[in-house]
């Protein structure tokens, strides 16, 4: 049996464990102790120290751990490291780890490529590979940990891939980490960011209320945002508002519109204007994104000057407004880039 054929330990939850464990005949407490082990990053069943050797080969026998392969990997003088990473099968996805004044977090991917087709993203560019699994996802956090010796305490869904588009897994990823058992990370810890996939919105809040919500909105109104996001097309701007409204209004939480400001396309005082009457009055918080500019794509970053207007704008109509730090400007930061560039 070759390690494809095998299925993926990462991918089951504690619960899982135990079915699997019973069928081969062994006390169900052993999937708690091996859930902790997979925690912990161990990439081989014989670095499971307290389970009998004869399971050890039955799951070797079944199972692999799906740690992926760094196989690229750039460090930028900031701290942030970002990684290409190999699942077994050759699949590639892009993880970038970043240090902040309040912990150390990492943007994960939910797939390899993405079919959003996003007009200024590189990782779409190829269109979508596949989508990851929940233990994909956790391996790319277990696998950063590792390679950084860092304790990683908040996670972003935010890298390559719509997350929202692969919502199984995504949930199982959630599930997984979130489980005490193993990495036991906060669910207020964790982010996942969407283009505006308006039922996932809403299925999501019910599902993950404690879990942080960002919607990449790139535009005040239909008209610039159908321009640089096809899925403006399906699920139009008002309708998006609105799932966002009742995502605020069902979760009690704040939502975050993320807003890549592109020279000439929507920086202008006008843009800002439009936008700060849209969010007047909302449980929200607009993260101004200088955009990473990406080969093949003719878009350039608004100049700071152009940012810091329109912030002021958004902040003298009472909405609230961060620019984010640029992280890692000296390496390939665009999500999508490593993978093309290789
Ligand atoms: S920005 Fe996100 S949703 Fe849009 S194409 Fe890129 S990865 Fe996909």
């Amino acid at each position: 049996m070759n390690s494809i054929e095998k299925q993926n330990i990462l991918n089951y939850l504690p619960e899982e464990l135990e079915a699997i464990i019973s069928e081969l005949g062994e006390k169900k407490f052993r999937a708690s102790q091996i859930f902790g082990w997979l925690a912990k990053g161990v990439s081989c069943f014989d670095d499971m120290k307290n389970i009998p050797a004869a399971l050890r080969a039955d799951l070797e026998e079944r199972y692999y751990i799906g740690i992926p392969e760094a196989v690229r990997r750039q460090e930028s003088k900031d701290g942030t490291v970002k990684c290409l990473f190999e699942f077994a099968d050759g699949t590639q996805v892009e993880s970038v780890f970043m240090k902040y004044e309040y912990g150390n977090s990492i943007c994960i991917s939910s797939q390899s490529g993405c079919r959003m087709g996003c007009t200024f993203c590189a990782s779409t560019l190829d269109g979508l590979d596949r989508s990851l699994t929940g233990g994909e996802m956790l391996a790319q956090v277990l696998a950063m940990r590792k390679l950084t010796g860092e304790d990683i305490g908040h996670v972003v869904v935010m890298g390559m891939g719509e997350p929202f588009d692969n919502y199984d897994g995504l949930s199982k990823f959630i599930r997984l980490i979130h489980e005490k058992k193993g990495y036991d990370l906060g669910l207020r810890n964790i982010t996942v960011s969407t283009c505006g996939l308006i039922p996932k919105i809403r299925e999501f809040a019910v599902d993950f209320p404690q879990v942080n919500l960002a919607v990449s909105l790139h535009a005040p109104n239909q008209k610039l945002r159908e321009q640089t996001m096809p899925v403006a097309g399906k699920y139009g701007y008002d309708d998006l508002m609105q799932a966002c409204r009742e995502y605020t209004e069902l979760t009690g939480r704040r939502i975050t519109f993320e807003y890549a400001v592109i020279d000439g396309v929507n920086d202008s005082a006008a843009c800002a204007k439009e936008l700060a009457s849209r969010l007047k009055g909302w449980l929200s918080h607009v993260n101004l994104i200088p955009l990473n500019e990406v080969r093949g794509r003719e878009y350039k970053t608004a100049n700071g000057k152009s940012v810091a207007a329109f912030k002021k704008i958004l902040e003298s109509n009472g909405v609230a407004v961060t620019v984010r730090r640029t992280l890692g400007s000296d390496i390939d930061a665009a999500c999508g880039q490593l993978r093309r560039n290789r």
